[in-house]
């Protein structure tokens, strides 16, 4: 820290992304990217937008926020586009919480809502999820706080059904209630059917994750335009340029490209079946995932034991070390010989254990 570090932000401890190893020689299961890459139209759209460089981005994304308005079905005035789905995040956390309106969330979920509290100087509540890792309901229809709620929640997978969500939202008239759904595209329900009924909704979703965008950085916020009109005086007032050319392209490219990513995810979630089936019949205890990655822990293997075990098999997953989940590791589900190669990988290291 330097003598200029302003105290405001002393005791700040900022998120801790996955590895991203320079070197390809690891099967990278450990941040949630896609194993395949973004369709060809869309690689083509970004790289015919990088000619145009010298001239600033359209702060107002206007073609793209069309092509999303039509694709989600809402009107223009109920989308906003960011630099990755943290950014609206943070937009809303600024825009929506502060000492007297503070925040909810879960003890285990996305690392980052407690460091955009802690970055904005918002108290917050941790709800403690049920022993079994899902979400009490009852526990967030009589919040006092904002809430934030990942759906599919991360890194247990574990989807709610959109009833419970709407239960939430529909009880919680004088909160704003955000749903994360940067996962939703394998399995789970969206909420951004309720935009219309229920002026507290935020919703969030990623290009990053079922869209193969991860390293282009497209978030999008779905909400009523009140909503979205307040994230924007927040946007226009850090930065409003936040989604470049390119990025703004190949979102647009992706949306038109829907079928190519819908047939990727599916088999995603084919192959988070097989992953899951087979650490069963290693032992293995997995949460019902409803995301692109499994949660998996076994009584045979302590949880960081085997994080370090893969890596030296060249197999990079995640591991956290908070009480109540270091025993699990988090693994991005891959293509078909990725899961093959992790499953044999995990045959051998417990056979080594048991000698
Ligand atoms: C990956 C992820 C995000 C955001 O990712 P971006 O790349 O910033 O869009 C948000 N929430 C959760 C729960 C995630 O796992």
């Amino acid at each position: 820290m330097s003598r200029f570090f302003s105290d405001k932000y002393a005791s700040l401890i900022p998120y801790t992304p996955g590895e991203q190893p320079k070197d390809t020689k690891y099967i990278k299961l450990n941040t949630n990217e896609s194993p395949y890459p973004p369709s060809p139209a869309t690689v083509k759209a970004a790289a015919e937008e990088a000619g145009k460089c010298e001239l600033y981005s359209d702060p107002e994304c206007t073609l793209l926020s069309e092509k999303a308005a039509e694709y989600f079905g809402v009107e223009r005035e109920n989308i906003i586009l960011t630099n990755g789905s943290d950014e609206v995040l943070n937009f809303a956390f600024m825009a929506f919480s502060d000492q007297d309106h503070p925040m909810a969330f879960a003890d285990i979920t996305y690392g980052f809502y407690s460091v955009f509290a802690q970055l904005n100087h918002i108290p917050y509540r941790i709800i403690k999820l049920n022993d079994d890792m899902t979400l009490n309901v009852s526990d967030y229809t009589k919040a006092t706080e904002n809430i934030v709620i990942a759906n599919p929640n991360a890194p247990t997978g574990i989807a709610l059904p959109l009833s419970d969500i709407e239960r939430i939202v529909a009880s919680n008239p004088y909160r704003v209630v955000i749903v994360d759904e940067a996962y939703i595209d394998f399995g789970g329900e969206s909420a951004h059917t309720l935009i219309k009924k229920y002026d507290n909704l935020l919703v969030t979703q990623t290009f990053s994750k079922s869209r193969s965008l991860a390293g282009a950085r497209l978030g999008i916020g779905l909400g009523c335009a009140q909503l979205i009109a307040d994230l924007n005086t927040v946007k226009y007032s850090t930065n409003p340029y936040n989604v470049n050319r390119m990025t703004a392209a190949a979102g647009y490219a992706a949306l038109c490209d829907d079928s190519y990513y819908k047939a990727n995810a599916k088999e995603i979630e084919k192959n988070r079946e097989y992953l899951q089936a087979s650490l069963r019949s290693l032992g293995f205890v997995c949460t019902q995932s409803s995301a692109n990655f499994v949660f998996a822990k076994s009584e045979q293997i302590g949880g960081e034991t085997l994080y370090l075990k893969l890596k030296e098999k060249g197999i990079l997953v995640r591991h956290f070390a908070g009480e109540r989940i270091k025993e699990y590791n988090r693994i991005t589900v891959g293509t078909r010989e990725q899961c093959e190669e992790l499953i044999s990988a995990i045959t051998e290291i417990l056979k080594e254990q048991s000698i």
